[in-house]
């Protein structure tokens, strides 16, 4: 049957990791073959199902290897299984809790694109649609149609599903840097050509731009605004990565407004290094973490730590924190010192447009402000009132997903979780099951997701020694 002909259970609109998380949820909870019966269609715009865009980074993974690697687990046979005797995987494994490089991470995700591809294109009841864009989705009885367009041919077809994840990535909006002011001025309009986004700067051609950009001035001065996992990855990758450029003193100036935290395995490890900036609040009472969500991670873990003298690491003079205030002169004064500026004030959900059952464009809740997020605590996507949409979900970067209770993670925190492994884990499985039970009448069945994250904790490595 034609895939305009058909109505699937459900339709995922991006198949990068974001997408392919519920899949691999399903795969663990042992009910992949469930789902695939309902009818899955994937969409996605590249040639495969997979990599998405994490490859691209020239920089090392914030999360251990084996986070990566823990989605092939399945209690049964399958594509899956089989990849856990890979290479790749092998090579991301042996990693334990130590970073990987986000090229390894990529071609690794890709692989698992393939065998997820495999899995599909073998079903009956699901469908694969790369080179293909999703343009928008309308809103019908009992779910939603889908317009596409073959990037190929041209031809634009309607799918009809009913449910859909948005899972179509993030960006970093230009219009951000027009909005953030400095001084009287728009950062856009203060730094002209100098400015920079953490998105661009962390590939390879962006790293080598910026190289151009400092390689010969005597003392090559950046400024990073942001105080997240982006704003410190950039300033390592800066400070480590451009083997032309020798900075000084102060050479980089990470100016940030939140608090830099640091994660630590459990409170003890925390303690032993006198670091008490914590409470309760902030140690996730699933898993015993110290700013599991919040704290920095492996290398720009280390990094904020050198140049917060936490922990006797050696200093890292070459690194200096502005902690950035009301009416900042001082933050002025180093955004006009700097060569560069980089801007690493996050990223935004890529949604497509939506329409109501009128025909009347859906304003998303994520649409009315900087900080919104896309979806509610069920991954579902609110509406502009903060209203949940019926049977449509978000997942991946940006999506705004705050882990809460048996989730895990501490009650501190504010930010957007933005960790494959959780999407794989418990955030799919609530999108898996959302689906399932509206298939099919509920029926009671073991935990096996709240199981293998247990497993997963307990089977914790220690952190790799310290670097640098
Ligand atoms: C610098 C950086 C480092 C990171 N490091 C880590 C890390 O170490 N560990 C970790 O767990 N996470 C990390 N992340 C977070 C996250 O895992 C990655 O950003 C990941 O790529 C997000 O996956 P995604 O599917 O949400 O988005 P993407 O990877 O961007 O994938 C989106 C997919 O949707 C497709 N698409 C988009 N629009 C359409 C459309 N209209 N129709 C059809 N297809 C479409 C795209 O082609 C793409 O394949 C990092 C993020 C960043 C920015």
């Amino acid at each position: 049957m034609a895939v305009s002909d058909r109505v699937f259970g459900l339709v995922i609109v991006g198949g990068g990791p974001g997408g392919l998380a519920s899949l691999l949820a399903a795969h663990k909870m042992g009910h992949l073959e469930d789902l695939l019966s309902a009818g899955v269609a994937v969409v996605e715009m590249a040639d495969h199902l997979g990599a998405g865009s994490i490859g691209r980074y020239a920089i090392n993974s914030d999360s251990g290897g084996r986070t990566f690697v823990d989605c092939l687990d399945g209690n049964h046979p399958s594509e899956l299984t089989e990849l856990r005797a890979h290479p790749l995987t092998r090579k991301l494994a042996a990693a334990g809790d130590g970073p990987v490089a986000l090229a390894d991470a990529g071609r690794f995700l890709s692989l698992v694109g393939e065998a997820v591809e495999r899995m599909m294109r073998s079903h009956p009841a699901s469908a694969v649609l790369t080179r293909h864009e999703a343009l928008c989705a309308h809103q019908i009885n009992d779910g939603w149609q889908l317009e596409t367009r073959d990037l190929e041919t041209g031809a634009v077809r309607k799918i009809k599903a009913r449910h859909l994840i948005v899972a179509s990535g993030a960006h970093q909006p230009l219009q951000r840097m027009a909005s953030e002011q400095v001084g009287a001025r728009s950062l856009s309009e203060r730094c002209g050509d100098r400015l920079l986004q953490s998105g661009d700067v962390l590939t390879a051609a962006g790293l080598a731009r910026v190289q151009g950009m400092l390689t010969g001035k005597a003392e090559p001065r950046v400024a990073i605004i942001g105080g997240s996992t982006s704003a410190a990855a950039v300033a390592h990758a800066l400070l480590n990565r451009l083997p032309q450029v020798s900075f000084g003193t102060d050479g980089v100036t990470l100016l940030h407004r939140r608090p830099l935290r640091i994660y630590y395995p459990d409170r003890q490890s925390a303690l032993a290094e006198s670091y008490a900036e914590w409470t309760e609040e902030d140690v996730c009472q699933i898993s015993g973490r110290v700013f599991r969500f919040a704290g920095f991670r492996l290398d720009s873990r280390e990094l904020i730590m050198q140049a917060r003298r936490i922990g006797d690491r050696p200093p890292e003079p070459r690194l200096r924190l502005h902690h950035l205030r009301q009416d900042d002169d001082e933050a002025g004064r180093i955004i006009d010192a700097a060569d560069v500026v980089i801007a690493a004030l996050g990223y935004r959900p890529r949604a497509m447009p939506l329409f109501d059952h009128s025909g009347a464009a859906i304003e998303l809740f994520s649409h009315t402000g900087p900080q919104a997020p896309m979806v509610d605590g069920h991954c579902r996507l609110l509406d502009a009132s903060g209203t949940p949409l019926p049977h449509i979900f978000g997942i991946g970067l940006a999506a705004g997903f705050v882990p809460r209770g048996r989730l895990g993670g501490e009650a501190s925190f504010r930010g957007q979780a933005n960790g494959l492994w959780l999407w794989q884990h418990d955030v799919g499985a609530l999108i898996v099951n959302a689906v399932l039970e509206d298939a099919q009448p509920p029926q009671p069945k073991p935990d096996v997701m709240l199981s293998a994250v247990q497993a997963f904790f307990k089977a914790a490595l220690p952190l790799p020694a310290p670097i640098g």
